[in-house]
């Protein structure tokens, strides 16, 4: 099927034979592609000679600005050229010399437009086609039989613009010849935009059509048809706010009257112009399954050039993804094919067994979700309409006075669970490490590697194990409120609150992850499309504290604050959001001077999640964890076991006298200038410096540093805490008073995260932002330590 118009006539690079020239009048393809060859130095005006092109040559040999350059046939394609040479001037009148005539063309074929007119059935299409070209044709409300475009061409302010009226199709697949047409025009038949006339009484059908275009990625401008009515039903539409979100133009027409049919040519100029920083392209977020497919499809598709010419990358992984038979077949003669093909269908069958249906499904109830949260924000209908039964549900949980509420008892029903629940697993585990470590230390002579494993190894990695079942709990909660797809409506409820401090809804999702390990957390940032949003986000992840601080916290709170536990423990989550705001507060104010975008705030629909998809993300997120078990903990116990029992001392020492001695009784010292104006002795010094690795890793430190005998899981932190309550200094005063314990634990709060959130900072915003955020967490702690030590000991 091929469409007719206009763009028959045109002559590219590939048709000037080898030894004639000719002049650029305009490069075609998406944008990208354009960016990339414009950069080699093919812009209009420019001047080729073509070296070598012959009919089966790949690629074909240039000079341009003086150097030689060779394209491949695909790329010349989609450069359109006026020829030097007289044979290809028919119409030449002979009333300049041939440079004349040919600046003349180079100048009208750059300033011809031809813009693809794509809509709904009856949204208006042929209306506006008739007003913008001054014809009559027959307007009316039949689907026609042949499938067909018309061409209209007029001018407007110096440009010639060439309307290609398509066929009205509701949606981009391959189900109906109209929808093969369209499709088949906008990818092969180079128009330079594309103009989506959308009926604004029936945004949400309408726009599904408009997430295809997202997806394909042309230059666009919205018009919104209709207008009229839209305006008589009284509902309102905060069309500057949906411009922002979406990325392109929009623009209220009456195409009936022709009313607003002036703005949206001059937009077409507008963005034919390429002017700077009037658009930007957004991505559909089809969610961490799909896109990670897409991904990996995409990573192979741009290995081949010819493709990446062709296509938008993302465009057609998601598409072969869904199984496109008709690009399948277009594409099935690049040498890549079998491995591209390979990789969409084992993506495909992931997802289907993921979400147990067809992908295609999936798909597009994700666009609706996007469309729905896009229109939720900017779309005030005048009457409560009559919702479907399913949306009913969205009325209630993002309610303006519900939704807060509703959100806070799901918080706290997570954290609780994951509290009460967790403590009979961690009883279990706490007693079974308990026990091999006996064993381990009965059936072993004494002597080091009995040290090794039972003090270094055995408790050090026990010592963390035992917080397992909380993450695993916590991280079924959060699964299970993300697949729901409540998740996307807290971030909704939230994105009011969140920009007041600089940030975004969608940073919301993140944080609640943060409360359960910053890695994956800095991870979920990958759902903010905009990076200042992105790094804002990530250097305030730490501020939540993980689970890994909990022991600490634990431990603290139980020894000191026996009558407000549950009070401080939460002082010290709220005192970490209160940074974490602040932090991001300065920062806008400061860095990120620039205002924050919009965006669409999906909402999804509500799925019952199936048991093992909830199962497989939380293992995802725990995997990290364990990683971090087997890796840096249990390195870091060997370490520190290793550095508390080397050297070895050449006279006999008490237990204490022993850490003193040993490199990490140094190491402490060294540390306590830094640490003693906090009111912190070198053992909490060396804590400290241990927990780099991770946090949890403090506990275990000090109950090595404090400890006088070996350690025993069950009735280890029961022993260190009574060992901190019974410490003195040298006044024989209690040491640890309940300020210098909530000092400790201020420090812990905000200091260094651990490395393995360092790295995943540096993975995601790179290394500046890393460093950035080793430096800031330190310093904001040794303050904030400092001046609550100082003012709570003058109180
Ligand atoms: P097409 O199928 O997309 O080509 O749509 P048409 O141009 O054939 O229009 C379908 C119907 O909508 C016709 O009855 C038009 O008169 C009507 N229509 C088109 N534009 C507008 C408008 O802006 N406002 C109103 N109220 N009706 C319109
Ligand atoms: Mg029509």
């Amino acid at each position: 099927m091929e469409a007719t118009g206009k763009d028959n006539e045109i002559t590219v690079l590939t048709d000037i034979p080898t030894g004639s020239s000719c002049i650029i009048s305009k490069v075609h393809g998406h944008g990208g592609f354009r960016h990339r060859i414009m950069e080699m130095g093919f812009i209009k005006g420019e001047k080729v000679d073509v070296i070598k092109n012959a009919p089966l040559m790949d690629p074909i040999e240039y000079s341009i600005m003086g150097s030689h350059v060779s394209l491949r046939r695909s790329e010349a394609e989609k450069i359109e050229v006026v020829a030097l040479e007289e044979g290809f001037h028919p119409d030449f009148d002979f009333s300049g010399t041939i440079e004349d005539h040919v600046a003349r063309e180079v100048e009208n074929s750059a300033r011809t437009i031809t813009v693809a007119l794509v809509g709904n059935p009856n949204c208006g299409k042929t209306s506006f086609f008739n007003f913008a070209t001054g014809l009559r044709e027959k307007v009316g409300n039949y689907s026609g039989v042949t499938v067909s475009s018309k061409v209209g061409t007029f001018y407007h302010k110096g440009y010639t613009i060439n309307l290609v009226d398509l066929p009205g199709t509701y949606s981009l697949t391959e189900y109906s010849p109209e929808e093969l047409y369209v499709r088949d025009y906008l990818l092969n038949h180079n128009p330079d935009l594309v103009l989506n006339i959308v009926d604004a009484g029936n945004l949400e059908r309408n726009m599904y059509l408009t997430t295809q275009l997202i997806d394909m990625n042309p230059r666009l401008v919205m018009a919104l048809n209709m207008y009229d009515e839209l305006e008589r039903s009284g509902d309102k539409l905060d069309i500057e706010s949906l411009e922002k979100m979406l990325g392109f133009p929009i623009v209220p027409v009456v195409a009936r009257t022709g009313q607003g049919v002036e703005d949206v040519l001059e937009e077409i100029v507008h963005i034919y112009c390429d002017e700077e920083g009037y658009t930007k392209h957004i991505h559909i977020n089809y969610g961490e399954n799909v896109e990670d497919c897409i991904a990996s499809v995409k990573k192979i598709i741009d290995e081949d050039q010819s493709l990446k010419d062709r296509y938008h990358g993302r465009y057609l992984a998601l598409e072969l993804i869904q199984g496109d038979k008709v690009l399948t077949k277009s594409i099935s003669k690049v040498a890549g094919f079998s491995e591209i093909k390979a990789a969409a269908d084992a993506g495909r069958a992931r997802l289907e067994k993921e979400y147990r249906g067809d992908i295609a499904d999936v798909i597009s109830d994700i666009r609706y979700g996007f469309i729905r949260g896009a229109l939720k924000e900017t779309l005030t209908p005048a009457k409560e309409d009559k919702r479907k039964l399913a949306y009913a549900l969205d009325t209630v949980l993002t309610n303006r006075y519900l939704g807060f509420p509703i959100l806070i008892i799901f918080l706290w029903i997570m954290f609780q669970a994951t509290f009460t629940l967790g403590a009979y697993p961690q009883d279990w585990l706490e007693a079974g490490i308990g026990a091999l470590g006996r064993w381990v230390g009965s059936i072993l002579p004494e002597g080091m590697l009995n040290d090794l494993l039972v003090d270094g190894i055995i408790s050090g990695v026990g010592g963390v194990l035992v917080f397992l079942p909380n993450i695993l709990i916590l991280f079924v909660f959060i699964s299970f409120l993300e697949d729901t797809g409540y998740m996307a409506r807290a971030a909704f409820i939230m994105d009011k609150l969140m920009h007041r401090i600089g940030l975004h809804g969608k940073s919301f999702i993140p944080y609640i992850i943060g409360f359960g390990c910053g890695v994956p957390a800095i991870m979920a940032t990958r759902t903010l499309e905009n990076p200042k949003d992105r790094i804002l986000t990530i250097l305030t992840i730490p501020f939540m504290s993980c689970s890994a601080r909990l022991p600490v916290y634990l431990l603290f709170v139980a020894a000191f604050f026996a009558h407000h536990q549950g009070l401080v423990l939460l002082s010290l989550y709220a005192v970490g959001i209160f940074f974490a705001i602040l932090t991001s507060f300065i920062l806008n104010k400061t860095i990120f001077k620039n205002a924050s975008d919009q965006f669409v705030m999906e909402l999804p629909p509500y799925r019952f999640p199936t048991v093992r998809n909830i199962l497989t993300h939380m293992w995802d997120k725990s995997v990290l964890y364990l990683k971090k078990m087997g890796t840096v903990i249990l390195a870091a116990s060997v370490i520190i076991w290793a550095l508390g029992y080397f050297p070895r001392p050449k006279t006999e020492m008490t237990k204490a006298e022993q850490n003193e001695y040993s490199y990490i009784g140094r190491i402490g010292h060294a540390i306590e200038p830094v640490v003693k104006p906090l009111g912190f002795d070198w053992r909490m010094g060396v804590s400290l410096f241990t927990g780099l690795a991770a946090k949890e890793v403090v506990v275990s430190s000090l109950g090595v540093l404090y400890e006088s005998q070996d350690i025993e899981t069950e009735e280890d932190t029961a022993g260190l805490e009574a060992k901190l309550q019974s410490l003195t200094d040298e006044n024989g005063n209690t040491f640890y008073t309940p300020l210098r314990a909530y000092t400790f634990l201020l420090f812990i709060l905000l200091y260094f995260p651990c490395i393995a959130a360092i790295s995943a900072i540096a993975k995601e915003a790179g290394r500046k932002w890393a460093a950035f955020s080793v430096v800031y967490t330190t310093c904001l702690a040794w303050v904030v330590s400092f001046l609550f030590w100082h003012i709570g000991s003058l109180l």
